[in-house]
């Protein structure tokens, strides 16, 4: 009977824990893709930014004030489509119910970890470890 009863909780509990991921996913993939999308859109605003046939200059103190500002925007572009595959590829997780599963030890991630950088393919644990080899290798 307690057996019963214990068997009873127990499925309840793994019952509710799926719908909670399940609602998690949901959050990480609007998310996700919501940052996506801003990212992108902010992407076509530097391409048309750089392209602009009005800022082409005759000064050179000015075309010197431009080079900067475009090696500033490439900086800007570079991270931003770097963050833009590491969003693709958590968004193909999801897709294949692999997100938020480390893909060093195989654990699953905090939910806690996910909000903060949901973006992350690795543990805390993991991540930590990484960080401190990479100190002691002085990389
Ligand atoms: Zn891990």
């Amino acid at each position: 009977m307690i057996i019963i009863l214990f068997l009873k909780i127990l499925i309840k509990f793994c019952f509710q824990g799926f719908i909670m991921k399940k609602k998690d996913i949901e959050y990480f993939r609007e998310l996700l893709t919501n940052s996506l999308e801003e990212l992108l859109s902010k992407a076509d605003d530097t391409v048309s930014g750089m392209t602009d046939p009005k800022e082409n200059f005759p000064d050179p103190t000015d075309r010197a004030s431009l080079e900067s500002d475009r090696n500033f925007m490439l900086r800007i572009r570079d991270r931003e489509s770097k963050l833009i595959k590491k969003i693709k590829k958590a968004l193909e997780r999801i897709e294949n119910g692999t997100f938020g599963v480390c893909d060093k030890c195989g654990e699953d991630i905090s939910i806690k970890r996910l909000k903060a950088r949901p973006v992350t393919t690795q543990c805390i644990e993991c991540k930590t470890k990484e960080e401190a080899l990479e100190k002691a290798l002085g990389l």
